[in-house]
């Protein structure tokens, strides 16, 4: 058995370590028990979705601390 297929760009069917199944991985999720327990990503998205990946995990900031300061009479 192949230990992959690549389905399409953003879907990859990998074999478990068992050979008994296989994981469905995309950028944004796996089905191995290590993406379910623990939150992605999982070396399955690390090495098949590595690029992709790399923007996930380093979001660009939001604006923060934009706390508005009351009012106040002079
Ligand atoms: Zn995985």
């Amino acid at each position: 058995m192949p230990s992959f297929y690549r389905l399409s760009g953003e879907i990859v069917l990998v074999i478990s370590n068992n050979k008994d199944r296989y994981y469905v991985v995309t950028p944004k999720a796996c089905s191995c028990p290590s993406f379910t327990y623990r939150g992605g990503p999982c070396k399955h998205q690390r090495k098949y979705f590595a690029e992709t990946i790399t923007t996930w995990q380093n979001p660009s900031p939001g604006p923060r601390g934009a706390r508005q300061e009351p009012l106040q009479d002079a």
